[in-house]
């Protein structure tokens, strides 16, 4: 686990059980601290609780899910008196999926995961007015993503809608996650995380966004090097499977 400073409240926490980098990050605000994604399971994430306990001892931390895949979700148990946020169909793809992606991914669980569903969720946009918190929609990696934006200091977390060096695609709707990359690049913030990231700025937007545009043009496209060349093959292989 790899601790670092984010800004003047945030806290950005780093695992690397998965054998890739994954995020959760904490914003700690006047009325609330806020917790974005939960990781693996309840073991693993007791740590980082403690550490939200002692240094805000009497702020409520509400969690908030990013989207619904079991690598971001499954320490919501830990949690389960507390708010829970996501979007509306984040909440219906755990209770649909959720168990299948439990069985299947069973060995990477941290602890006894029990699926705990959010409990508030939001179809398009939520503001902690006083602690300059936007929580809205992004579709993108999924149709069930949102993105966090940090107003007071200028930090966007976009969940797995920013990945490096390309995004993986699990939405066909690609001229919507055109939207949401371009959203991103008006939006003031200089500093940019994603589920998977470390803290990038707007150029990492500016190389996804192209890499959506040219898939969704139908270009070919050669990566650098076998492994990301990898990446693109399962996006096309995704694309193309019948509805
Ligand atoms: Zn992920």
């Amino acid at each position: 686990m790899e601790i670092k400073k984010v800004g003047s409240r945030g806290t950005l926490i780093t695992f690397y059980d998965l054998g890739i980098a994954t995020n959760i990050y904490v914003i700690h605000g006047k009325k609330y601290t806020y917790m974005i994604d939960t990781y693996l399971g309840p073991d693993i994430i007791k740590p980082v609780k403690d550490l939200i306990k002692g240094a805000h001892d009497k702020t409520p931390v509400i969690i908030i899910n990013t989207h619904s895949h079991w690598d971001h979700v499954w320490g919501n148990s830990l949690f389960s008196g507390s708010i829970i946020i996501s979007h509306k169909k984040c909440r219906e793809y755990m209770q649909s999926e959720g168990l299948k992606e439990l069985k299947e991914n069973a060995k990477y669980q941290k602890g006894e995961v029990i699926l705990t569903y959010p409990n508030l969720t939001l179809t398009d946009k939520l503001c902690f007015e006083e602690d300059h918190l936007l929580i809205w929609h992004t579709p993108g990696h999924t149709d069930d993503s949102i993105s966090i934006l940090d107003m007071a200091d200028g930090v966007l977390f976009a969940g797995d809608n920013l990945e490096r060096p390309i995004p993986y695609l699990m939405s066909k709707e690609l001229v919507r996650y055109i939207d949401t990359l371009q959203d991103y690049l008006k939006i003031d913030a200089g500093i940019l995380i994603g589920g998977h990231t470390a803290c990038e700025d707007k150029k990492l937007a500016e190389d996804n966004l192209d890499y959506v545009r040219r898939v969704l043009s139908g270009e070919s496209i050669v990566m650098e090097s076998k492994e990301f060349e990898e990446y693109h093959r399962v996006n096309l292989e995704y694309l193309n499977q019948k509805a």
